[in-house]
């Protein structure tokens, strides 16, 4: 069911996860864990449908490579980005888990095998159809690779029964996240604030920040930041 913002903060102690973000990964997570019987609150940012309001925070300044602009190439708002995506898709390489010699950093801290358990459920929950395995190509280090290429789903319409009538899944539009507070290293609540200014704060066992690749790194640095400036203020009251 849909909750409005303004009630947001009466979610009770019951709440086992709260999902920051709709799109792809948000919205998979919701569903499987609401259909295994756990409460789950789904915050986005976004509104149902696109609106400027929303899709103006994804507006940044790209530097280095030249990139696609920000607030173009990704969709903030309910389903996020799979309102538009093409569908087109294929599990990842071993390859790709791995440190590249020019940014040996960008070494996964997990293998290819830690994901294979969950290919057929992803294959499911985006409707995609069965890809055959990579085949070599005769007297060559090449292989011929299959994408999936059926039709893309749009996670929103999809879900859309379940959003409205699972009693194990609560989904809250326009509620931004503005700040994840944490005890003893674990995060136990975060803040959120709808395009009014007023703001929310719900607390949960588990939250999972679902915010895209680019925002989830932007929304971690910020909150860090605001941590960090709290631990430094801190001491003063403190020591006095
Ligand atoms: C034109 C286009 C075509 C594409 N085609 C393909 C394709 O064919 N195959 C493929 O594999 N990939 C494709 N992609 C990429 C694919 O769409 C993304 O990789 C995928 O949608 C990412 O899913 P996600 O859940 O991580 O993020 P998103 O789908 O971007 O979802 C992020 C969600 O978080 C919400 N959010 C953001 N900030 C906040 C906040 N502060 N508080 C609360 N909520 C917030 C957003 O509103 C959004 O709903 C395409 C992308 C584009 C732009």
């Amino acid at each position: 069911m849909y909750l409005p913002f303004e009630e947001l903060n009466e979610q009770d102690d019951t709440l086992d996860v709260c999902i920051i973000g709709s799109g792809a990964a948000g919205m998979s997570i919701a569903v499987t864990l609401a259909r295994q019987g756990h409460q789950v609150l789904l915050c986005e940012g976004g509104d149902e449908v696109f609106s400027e309001r929303s899709q103006d925070n994804y507006r940044g300044e790209v530097v280095g490579d030249t990139y696609i602009p920000l607030e173009t190439s990704r969709l903030r708002y309910l389903g996020g980005s799979t309102n538009h995506w093409g569908g087109v898709s294929r599990s990842l390489d071993a390859y790709d888990f791995t440190g590249k010699t020019a940014a040996p950093e960008t070494v996964w801290p997990i293998g290819q095998e830690a994901l294979t358990p969950y290919l057929s459920a992803a294959t499911e929950l985006l409707n995609l159809d069965p890809i055959p395995a990579d085949e070599p190509v005769a007297s060559s280090d090449l292989n011929r690779i299959h994408f999936s290429l059926g039709t893309p789903v749009r996670v929103q319409h999809k879900y859309a029964e379940m959003l409205e009538a699972s009693p194990h899944l609560t989904c809250c539009l326009t509620a931004n996240l503005v700040a994840l507070e944490t005890e003893n290293g674990r995060i136990t609540s975060a803040t959120f604030a709808n395009y009014q200014g007023e703001t929310h704060t719900v607390h949960a066992r588990y939250f999972v920040l679902a915010c895209g690749g680019i925002d989830n790194a932007r929304l971690l640095l910020w909150c860090n930041q605001q941590y960090q400036l709290t631990f430094r203020l801190t001491p003063y009251p403190l020591t006095s």
